[in-house]
Order: structure tokens, then sequence, then C-alpha cells
């Protein structure tokens, strides 16, 4: 198993190095929109500290970041007036992971509505820092 790359994107915007929507942080976990959202409101959550995935994390940093998920989730379900969410996490590449820095989807779902496909284009810029400041005011 590869070990954990620190020029990962996830570990760029950690370090303020590349733009994220954020919509909530504290000293353990950030949580920022993902650019290619399943639907809309899609968000990552992601721990402070290093790990690629699953395999590999601490399980004391694994406990706090699914109090954080949890913490997101109902902030993101609130704000967006879903009905539900998906909550997705991919471990290595034959899973699907692409980006190696451990992170939990949380993607808020209408009755009736399914996830997905994948955009092809990222999202417009003004419309995920709306969607940001929403779910900001919902925690
Ligand atoms: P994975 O397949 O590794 O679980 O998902 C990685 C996620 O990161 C994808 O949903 C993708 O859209 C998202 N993503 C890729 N590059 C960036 C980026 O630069 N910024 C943000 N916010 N999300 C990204």
């Amino acid at each position: 198993m590869s070990t954990y790359d620190p020029d990962n994107i996830f570990a760029k915007i950690l370090r303020g190095e590349l733009p994220a929507h954020k919509v909530y942080e504290d000293d353990d976990i950030l949580a920022f929109m993902d650019i290619f959202p399943l639907s809309e409101g899609h968000t990552l959550v992601i721990p402070k500290k290093p790990s690629r995935n699953l395999l590999d994390i601490d399980p004391d940093v694994l406990c706090t970041l699914m109090r954080g998920v949890q913490k997101v989730a109902r902030a993101v379900v609130k704000a967006l007036n879903a009905d539900g969410f998906q909550l997705r996490q991919y471990n290595e590449a034959a899973a699907g992971q692409e980006v190696f820095h451990t992170h939990f989807h949380i993607i808020p779902v209408r009755e009736g509505q399914r996830p997905g496909p994948r955009p092809q284009e990222m999202a417009d810029q003004e419309q995920l820092a709306a969607v940001a400041a929403r779910i900001r005011a919902a925690f």
C-alpha cells in the first residue's frame, strides 16, 4: 500500500495553498464544498491529521472525524432542506478513491432524487460560495 503524499489536493487546501469554500473548521477537521457536486450541497469532511483513508487512519482520529461528519451532515441537511443524505467514502483507487487524504462525502438528497452523475465541469464558484454560506448559517 502506498504511503501518504503530503502534496495531495486536500493537504494543499489544509495548508491554504489551494482555495476552498469552507463550511466548518475546528482544531481537528475541515469541511468544504466538493467542486464537482453530485447534488447541491455536496460537502467533504476531512481530518487535519494526515492519512490516506480508513486503512491507515488512527482510530481516535477517525472517531473525532465521525463526530464532525455528524455535525456537518446536520447542518447540510438543514441548509438544503434535504430529506436525507448519502455518506460515501472510498478506499484506494480500485474502489474509486481519487484524492488520497481521508474524506467523507456528505451528499444531500431530496425525496425521489438520485445524486449524480458527476458533472463534466466544475461547479460555478458563486453558486458554491452561496451554498457554503447557507450551510455555515445552519450550524
Ligand atoms: P474520492 O473519489 O477521492 O472520494 O473523491 C474526491 C472528491 O474530491 C471528488 O468528489 C472530487 O469532485 C473532489 N475534488 C477534486 N478536486 C477538488 C478540489 O480541488 N477541490 C474540491 N473542493 N474538491 C475536489
